[in-house]
């Protein structure tokens, strides 16, 4: 595995591998890997011939600067696991490489970002996710990008950003990586008290708790909504949101009708926490 910290580092990199006839696989994360990033880059490594990570803990997508400065970074760790993986090439770029002085472009989504967590981290937050995943799609110009269920309106945010903007890049969503209980992985899980992260397990309960009920018929909105409120209740958790929505506007909808993406957040402590499932009514994934 290669690792290059500057954009010509990466371009010189990628006309090597691009000249050779590789297709190319780009999974941007933003470090701190866990089992969910490495399963990213594995499904890249079986589709593509070469494989690009980006670790980049992307400052504009933030609203918090506490959450920001207290983002766990260790790059020593994450190339090992990233090597491990099968990964051809790491980019770790500084922040002065990605957003030069006086940077003054971003790339703006409407409708799809205004909802759930656009709505409670503000208009910054998708913002800065589609314009830093633009620099990166690019730079690097892969085939495919590899992106993970667990932020499912991001999902929603970046297809949208490819379809407007006209990249030919296939986007591939991968499942959510869980603990053996259910919990999501997730960085910010680190920072969980161990009661807290007993505690955090009530979200995926809520989210298995609505999909039983949609198995057993119950389609509305109102009605999987208080399910899951009262499976966050009973771990005294009082969610940011909790919200039914279409899978690829992430508007609100009243019933699932064909599916629809529950999804939740929620702050245990200080960490916020998301997670979301896909409920049909004869079942959920
Ligand atoms: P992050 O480093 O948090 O920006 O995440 C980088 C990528 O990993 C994103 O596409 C996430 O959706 C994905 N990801 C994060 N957690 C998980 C998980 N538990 N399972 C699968 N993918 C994940």
């Amino acid at each position: 595995m290669e690792t290059v910290t500057t954009k010509n580092a990466l371009r010189t990199a990628l006309e090597r591998a691009r000249s050779d006839g590789d297709s190319i696989g780009l999974v941007p994360t933003m470090g701190a890997f866990h089992d969910g990033h490495i399963s990213l880059m594995r499904a890249a490594r079986e589709r593509c011939d070469f494989v690009v990570v980006s670790l980049f803990v992307n400052p504009t997508q933030f609203n918090d600067a506490a959450d920001l400065d207290s983002y766990p970074i260790d790059h020593e760790r994450d190339s090992a696991l990233a090597e491990t993986a099968g990964v051809d090439l790491l980019f770790i770029p500084s922040r002065e490489e990605i957003y030069p002085t006086d940077f003054s472009t971003t790339v703006s989504v409407t409708g799809v970002s205004k909802t759930l967590c656009g709505h409670s981290r503000g208009p910054q937050h998708f913002q800065g996710v589609a314009t830093v995943v633009t620099k990166l799609f690019n730079l690097v110009q892969p085939d495919l990008a590899f992106f993970g269920q667990k932020d499912a309106q991001q999902v929603a945010v970046i297809k949208r950003v490819v379809r407007d903007l006209d990249f030919e890049i296939e986007i591939v969503v991968c499942p959510t990586v869980r603990e053996p209980d259910g919990l999501a992985l997730s960085s910010r899980n680190t920072h969980l008290t161990p009661v807290e992260r007993e505690r955090a397990t009530a979200l995926n309960r809520a989210l298995t708790a609505a999909s039983e009920i949609a198995r057993g018929g119950e389609g509305s909105a109102a009605a999987l909504k208080q399910v899951a409120l009262d499976e966050l209740a009973e771990s005294e958790i009082e969610p940011e949101y909790v919200e039914l929505v279409s899978p690829e506007t992430m508007q609100p909808v009243e019933a699932v009708e064909g599916s629809a993406l529950l999804a939740i957040a929620a702050h245990v402590g200080q960490p916020r926490l998301i997670d979301n499932a896909v409920i049909t009514t004869n079942g959920s994934q």
